[in-house]
């Protein structure tokens, strides 16, 4: 099972809340199935918030070294962002709510038949549906608890995902089939262009003609 994290590396990301427990994620891995991480993403040069978040990713894989291999990889771009979002497993988002504005690269994921498992925030609270596009991470309330996220994120993972993606395989692959129908045939370009031409360009075009 690969898990797959790549955002612009920021503070309210919280890249490492899935580190939040270390030995919890490391008798975790051991129980329910083997579990690696790719991380990515880059750091504004003044970002402080951003670059300590990376550096707690990095001090955590030292940390869980020989029991989840952990990669971060450098100069996050298009070309590895397109790799991640369509070699992943499972793709990882856990930002402090409600500061995420989307959440792109887990629509990207999600065409390429990559489930979410996302704290509701963003894209994911339309894009959610438990257990048939993804999982959620926390409860749908804005919560100021990062201790229940982290707990719920790691219940998700042991109890639900890493049985079904070993034991029962073709149910994950039914939810990555139903995550390219339900939020890749929703979640693109097309829909997006056709929503912005309806409601907001044709919408204020109308509102000139009024006007005038
Ligand atoms: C997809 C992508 C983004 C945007 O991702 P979000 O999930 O919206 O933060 C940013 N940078 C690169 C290189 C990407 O591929």
């Amino acid at each position: 099972m690969t898990l797959g994290f790549a955002r612009r590396a920021t503070g309210y990301q919280r890249a490492d809340l899935i580190f939040s427990e270390l030995d919890l994620l490391r008798s975790l891995a051991r129980r329910a199935g083997p579990l690696q991480m790719i991380f990515a993403g880059k750091a504004h040069p003044r970002d402080e918030s951003g670059k300590g978040m990376i550096r707690r990713v990095f001090s955590a894989a030292r940390n869980l070294e020989g029991a989840v291999p952990i990669v971060y990889l450098a100069d996050y771009d298009l070309r590895w962002g397109q790799w991640m979002t369509s070699g992943a497993d499972l793709w990882l988002n856990t930002p402090h709510r409600p500061y995420e504005a989307s959440g792109t690269s887990g629509m990207k994921a999600a065409l390429n038949g990559v489930p979410s498992l996302s704290v509701p925030d963003g894209w994911w609270y339309e894009g959610h549906f438990e257990g048939v596009t993804g999982w959620d991470v926390g409860h749908e309330e804005p919560s100021e608890d990062p201790v229940a996220e982290a707990d719920s994120l790691y219940e998700k993972l042991e109890l639900l995902i890493l049985p079904m993606f070993y034991a029962r395989r073709s149910q994950y692959v039914e939810v990555m089939r139903s995550t390219i129908a339900l939020n890749g045939s929703f979640f693109n370009t097309q829909r997006m262009m056709g929503q912005y031409a309806l409601n907001a360009y044709t919408a204020a075009a109308g509102d000139k003609q009024k006007t005038n």
